[in-house]
């Protein structure tokens, strides 16, 4: 009974990511936060398709949570992210997902990754994951926050959890890559999870006020 009318006084929230795979991260990371209820965009039919032209993750992600906000008339909360790379000057960037072209495989952008960091030696290959998330009601933009996890491109992948660029991404504390880490312990120590940390600190007065 208590769940039920928590369910009932809850703000429905849109994740407002076609990634099944990050959407599964960020719903893991805030299942305890009470008052909101998680939506994924193929609850809410004729969705407009959002062109990601942003120059920074926060164009992205402010653009795509305010017009989903308002064109399903809730709160959406939006999602860019990406892997910079310093010794390719911080590609691939807003362009992570697409980086081998349109719709290309987790696999092949990971080749051209490896194949452009030929010879560069271990001290260079520094790179972050970086996290920006977005919260838009119909009338507009609540807030913005960032999350970054800092590591080096492996010279080849390895590990099977996670997505993207997990498999070349060795993070130094751990002896790791994402993709080898126990996905709990990614949970707690990447981007996203920085980046949901202060959402949710941000989102609680917020919800409270309703
Ligand atoms: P977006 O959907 O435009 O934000 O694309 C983000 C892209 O960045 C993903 O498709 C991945 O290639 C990469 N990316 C973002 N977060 C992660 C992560 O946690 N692990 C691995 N790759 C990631």
């Amino acid at each position: 009974m208590t769940s039920f009318v928590n369910t009932l006084h809850a703000k429905t929230i849109l994740i407002a990511t076609q990634n099944e795979k990050k959407r599964a991260e960020i719903k893991e990371i805030l299942k305890d936060i009470p008052g909101i209820l998680l939506r994924c965009p193929d609850d809410f039919p004729f969705l407009p398709l959002i062109e990601e032209d942003g120059t920074t993750f926060q164009e992205n992600a402010v653009k795509k949570a305010t017009i989903l906000a308002k064109a399903c008339n809730t709160w959406a909360m939006s999602d860019d992210s990406g892997l910079e790379i310093d010794a390719l000057r911080g590609r691939p960037g807003v362009y992570s997902c697409r980086y081998a072209g349109a719709n290309a495989a987790d696999e092949k952008n990971i080749e051209k990754v490896l194949s452009e960091l030929r010879g560069v030696p271990r001290e260079r290959r520094t790179a972050r994951f970086v996290c920006t998330i977005a919260l838009a009601g119909p009338q507009g933009l609540f807030f913005v926050v960032e999350g970054r996890c800092g590591g080096f491109i492996t010279e080849e992948p390895k590990g099977k959890y996670g997505f993207g660029y997990d498999p070349i991404f060795y993070v130094p504390d751990h002896r790791q890559t994402f993709a080898e880490l126990n996905p709990a312990i990614k949970n707690r120590i990447s981007h996203r999870a920085h980046a949901l940390k202060q959402f949710t600190e941000k989102l609680q007065p917020l919800i409270r006020q309703l």
